[in-house]
């Protein structure tokens, strides 16, 4: 529990724990994080949370950052209605299958019946679609690139977690349509390798890119690609976003009838159906990142992302400091502040009266600030202050001069210092097996596995069926405890090669490819 006010007084008294060990009881320590943080707060509806200003902050920037990397690939954004008529919704066959346990309805306006009922979006093709067919008239028309920032739902009733599996959820949803497969190709690869920036580069969380296998496909596309992220403590991967095309599949006639002239038909008569890519990127990024970097200190926020980078704590302030002191470092913290963010960084001080040294230094802690700064009446006289890493816990004294490019450049060290133990980690859990022997206790060593695979999707439902932990009851509400394809990843090569005449590790089927497979959230 917070401390209240006035034990915060007491000094030794306001050691405000995390409550229970990552180790020992993850879930409960991943909710109270995300409390404690102060970054969300639960809601009347199940599976449906409140995302507070420590956690939206974090969406924020990934937004800001995604938002110019697309417009860049020339992506305007834009809004459609929440609402999808059953009609339309209904009309890709896959596509709708692969949802429809998932759609919410809404059937009553007031005390009336609505005489249909009406879909919220679970994602937006269908909605999209019918105006893509209408908006495309000439190859000219092409390519449509549209984005739009939204909330969609999905009635999930596996165990709803926190930003991972989330009832609502915001995210993007890119809309593409192209004039040939190529280029639709090109822009699925774009994309992906910007989602794999967001979490490497901005979240500091190591993912491996891949295409999905048929049976891990998005519903009604046709072929999708992922960064799977894994989380080690628990030795579950995690699907991080998706890039897919579609193909032909909305474009065809009985569907949503996309279709412009051919530019290339010598006849002049022929036909093409646009080509096209769906991609998402949602709120469960920062589930995955307090997953990955928080500890028994709370949350750890990579500079990057952080709403607040550093924090300015007065010190050494005693009954016996006088008023004229106290204000003088007061002064020199607030000082500092304003000097940093001169240089551009998310700096503030905590000038808070009423609390100790200790309380602040817990609370922010908590909140996972990646820098505190604490200046006392020896640092003035030296005209340093003493810098504290939240990622590592190491302190350094760093002079007053020259002081924002100083830490500019240990922000930059504790970014990639982050990142790098995160891959080590991840790293550490891969395992390349061969033999199906080995298979589950290396899933039961909280790893994930990268085998030679078949790719059909009967081995796959075999290896899940063979893999749940026999102890553990089928719980469809829980993480499935049986394996499924993660992905196939794009950088094979890393494994090494399959050799001819290889063995698929479930079957008697030859292996195709380097296949990672993990239980999973
Ligand atoms: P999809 O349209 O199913 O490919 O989803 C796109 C991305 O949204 C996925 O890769 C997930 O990272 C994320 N996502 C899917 N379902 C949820 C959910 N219930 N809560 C939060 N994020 C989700």
């Amino acid at each position: 529990k917070q401390a209240p006010k006035e034990d915060a007084k007491i000094e030794g008294a306001v050691q405000i724990a995390i409550g229970v060990k990552k180790e020992v009881d993850f879930p409960g320590w991943y909710t109270n994080v995300l409390i404690k943080a102060d970054m969300l707060d639960y809601y009347s509806v199940s599976g449906c949370y409140i995302l507070k200003p420590w956690s939206y902050s974090i969406w924020e920037e990934i937004t800001q950052w995604f938002n110019a990397h697309i417009k860049e690939l020339g992506v305007q954004n834009s809004y459609f209605p929440m609402f999808v008529s059953q009609k339309v919704l209904e009309r890709e066959k896959d596509h709708i299958e692969g949802f429809s346990p998932e759609v919410a309805w809404v059937t009553r306006a007031g005390s009336s019946d609505l005489e249909e009922p009406i879909a919220i979006r679970p994602t937006s093709e269908t909605a999209m679609y019918p105006y893509y067919a209408k908006w495309i008239k000439s190859h000219r028309d092409l390519p449509l690139k549209l984005n739009q920032w939204n909330s969609v739902v999905r009635w999930e009733f596996k165990n709803p977690q926190p930003f991972l599996r989330t009832r609502e959820f915001l995210w993007q949803e890119g809309h593409t349509a192209f004039l040939t497969k190529t280029e639709a190709d090109t822009e699925v690869r774009q994309i992906l390798d910007l989602y794999r920036r967001v979490y490497e580069e901005l979240l500091a969380v190591p993912v491996i890119p891949g295409v999905k296998s048929e049976k891990e496909k998005f519903a009604g596309g046709l072929y999708t690609t992922t960064v799977e992220g894994f989380i080690p403590t628990t030795g579950r991967g995690i699907q991080g976003a998706t890039s897919h095309c579609l193909g032909q599949n909305f474009s065809r006639p009985e569907m949503f009838n996309i279709v412009v002239e051919d530019p290339n038909d010598p006849t002049g008569q022929g036909k093409t159906y646009v080509w096209q890519n769906s991609w998402g990127l949602s709120t469960r990024t920062i589930g995955v990142m307090v997953m990955i970097h928080g500890d028994n200190q709370g949350l750890v926020l990579p500079p990057r992302v952080a709403n607040i980078q550093v924090i300015v704590v007065p010190c050494g302030i005693t009954a016996r400091t006088t008023d004229e002191q106290r204000a003088t470092i007061n002064n020199a913290c607030e000082d500092l502040a304003k000097t940093l963010k001169k240089s551009g960084i998310r700096a503030q001080s905590d000038l808070r009266e009423g609390y100790t040294p200790g309380y602040k230094f817990n609370d922010w802690e908590q909140k996972g600030v990646p820098l505190r700064l604490e200046i006392g009446p020896n640092d003035l006289t030296k005209q340093q202050t003493l810098a504290v890493r939240r990622d590592n816990g190491a302190k350094q004294p760093i002079g007053l001069s020259d002081i924002g490019a100083n830490v500019s450049a240990l922000l930059d060290t504790i970014q990639n210092d982050m990142f790098t133990r995160a891959k080590n980690n991840y790293d550490a859990c891969l395992k390349v097996v061969t033999r199906w022997e080995d298979f589950v206790p290396q899933l039961d060593n909280k790893c994930a596995v990268v085998v030679p695979w078949c790719e059909t999707e009967e081995c796959e439902d075999a290896i899940k069926e063979r893999s749940a932990k026999a102890s553990e009851p089928q719980d469809e509400r829980a993480p499935s405890a049986g394996a499924k394809s993660l992905c196939i990843p794009f950088d094979q090569a890393r494994w090494g090669q399959i050799a001819s005449g290889q063995r698929c590790i479930a079957c008697e089927r030859d292996a195709r490819r380097f296949a990672l497979f993990g239980r999973s959230y």
